[in-house]
């Protein structure tokens, strides 16, 4: 008899190289590390350095010195969405070819004065989960000349999906298994909260919702561990999914790490940061206590 080999579940962790690492990465890592060491699985890093303003091999240097610290060990080579533009590209254009991605004009301050002005009138505007105002339909509803008039005269711009399009031509409720912190089980994606999101920045030719759906893919990811602040943004990732024809893996959110007054933890508070932390002689089982492990 024949027997296929099992395939082992793929978990990664995927920092952004945009400031220091704190007891949240933490947390997140060492729930990567242990839950592919119980399921036999394997662990990929990824740095999601797409924000080539913010992110610095410096603060590469420092995910990497940080995570040997913990005693976590990752498989080589490391992914760097830097290195994979042209990959989220090509589908970014097949999205494009397909119409359900436009390209958008409005900078954030004219998009600001226009949902303010709205609401000085007393009309609510839509905002995502994140709290940003959805993107008014101006752009969306131009006419293919107006667009590539104005695409071609070198107007700086983003490219967003078509909701409404995307969502007509899936045309059936979309779920995700969830294993996390809070809720469990299968989870109806609500994509429509988002609005268009941009899937093409005007200042780098990906985005996160773009690349995080490609990479987990091309990747073979069975497992997504993150916190529980991305958990809304697996509707958007659900979606994309459906349209590119990606595999969907299960999600585990997780409680996330916060500060005295219980704020979420940021990259710019140092008592939390890990390099402070080691350089003050804590050890990886100190962070695994500190963070409740
Ligand atoms: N790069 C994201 C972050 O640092 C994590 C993305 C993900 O795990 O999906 O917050």
């Amino acid at each position: 008899m024949i027997t296929t080999p099992r395939q082992k579940p793929v978990f990664r962790f995927a920092p952004s190289p945009n400031g220091q690492l704190h007891l949240g990465h933490a947390l997140s890592a060492f729930l990567n590390n242990d839950m592919a060491r119980a399921a036999d699985g394997r662990l990929l890093l990824r740095i999601e350095d797409i924000d080539l303003t913010r992110c610095t091999p410096e603060f590469e240097a420092g995910i990497f010195a940080d995570l040997r610290w913990l005693g976590i060990e990752w498989e080589q080579p490391v992914r760097r969405q830097q290195e994979h533009f042209s990959e989220y590209q090509t589908a970014l254009h097949s999205l494009i070819e397909r119409g359900l991605v436009y390209p958008s004009f409005l900078t954030r301050s004219e998009v600001k004065a226009r949902v303010t002005a709205y609401e000085r009138m007393g009309e609510p505007w839509p905002r995502d989960p994140d709290g940003t105002p959805h993107y008014p339909a101006d752009d969306r509803d131009r006419s293919e000349e107006e667009r590539d008039a104005m695409l071609g005269s070198g107007l700086r711009h983003a490219w967003r999906l078509n909701m409404s399009r995307a969502l007509d031509l899936i045309g059936e409720p979309l779920f995700w298994m969830e294993t996390g912190d809070e809720r469990k089980g299968e989870i109806l994606a609500e994509p429509v909260a988002w609005g268009d999101v941009v899937l093409s920045r005007s200042d780098a030719p990906s985005s996160y919702h773009l690349s995080v759906v490609i990479d987990d893919a091309l990747q073979g990811v069975t497992h997504v561990v993150r916190g529980l602040d991305l958990f809304h943004a697996t509707s958007v990732h659900r979606l994309l999914q459906e349209l590119l024809d990606l595999p969907q893996p299960v999600y585990h959110h997780h409680r996330l790490i916060v500060d005295a007054e219980g704020r979420k933890l940021s990259k710019s508070e140092g008592d939390t940061g890990l390099a402070e932390l080691r350089a003050r002689g804590l050890s990886a089982a100190d962070i695994r206590s500190l963070i409740g492990l």
